[in-house]
């Protein structure tokens, strides 16, 4: 398969073919046709360096409405490390889309943070911990989000973020699609994804 046959527009692929990616990984072969076609929830295992952030960040980018500047896309990540690279990767894949990527993490300055969200975050990628507070503190507004995705859902769990998680979805709209990304599915996930997911598209790779 080939980048061209999954459904991407044309600003995307040619970014890929910047970025040197030659051919779709498995994850992104099966997910990104889905998630392009469909309104869906979707839960994925899939290991890191399997291509996910493409798997969800390619769709992601090409579902945002560029015109509008509300933010419309929720990341949630376990680590400031891990919000930072996806940030960075969603900022080259869309080089030639006009969306706004914003990361939110602790450890840095929340004020810098929230002017940088103001300016209009389409897509906000977040630790748990300092999206929490900055919903608390009014400094983001995650209400009209039409995409969710929880990246290494289990690795947040395990690192004590389920009453975060729950409480930042419940600020979110019912009508959105979340998609889970996992590299393992012990009951912790599968209870969040019964939870706030409906009729989820599964995946293995
Ligand atoms: P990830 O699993 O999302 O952390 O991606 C692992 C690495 O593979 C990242 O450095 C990506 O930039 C790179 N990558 C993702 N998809 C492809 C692809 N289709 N071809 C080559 N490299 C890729």
């Amino acid at each position: 398969t080939k980048f061209e046959e999954l459904g991407l527009q044309e600003s995307l692929l040619r970014a890929i073919q910047d970025m040197g990616f030659e051919t779709p990984s498995e994850v992104q072969e099966k997910a990104i046709p889905i998630l392009l076609d469909k309104e869906t929830d979707m839960v994925a295992l899939a290991q890191t360096g399997t291509g996910k952030t493409a798997a969800f960040g390619f769709p992601l980018i090409q579902k945002i409405n560029a015109e509008s500047r509300t933010t419309q896309g929720l990341i949630l990540s376990p680590t400031r490390e891990l919000c930072l690279q996806i940030t960075n990767e969603l900022k080259s894949y869309s080089k030639y889309d006009n969306v706004n990527v914003v990361a939110i993490y602790g450890g840095a300055s929340i004020t810098d943070q929230a002017k940088q969200v103001k300016k209009g975050a389409q897509i906000v990628v977040a630790t748990p911990g300092r999206m929490q507070d900055m919903i608390n503190r009014r400094m983001v507004d995650i209400s009209k989000i039409e995409y969710c995705v929880l990246d290494e859902a289990d690795e947040m769990l395990n690192m004590g973020f389920y009453e975060d998680i729950t409480s930042i979805l419940s600020h979110t709209p019912k009508d959105k699609s979340t998609w889970l990304f996992s590299a393992t599915m012990p009951k912790e996930v599968s209870i969040i994804a019964q939870e706030f997911m409906f009729d989820p598209v599964e995946i293995t790779v």
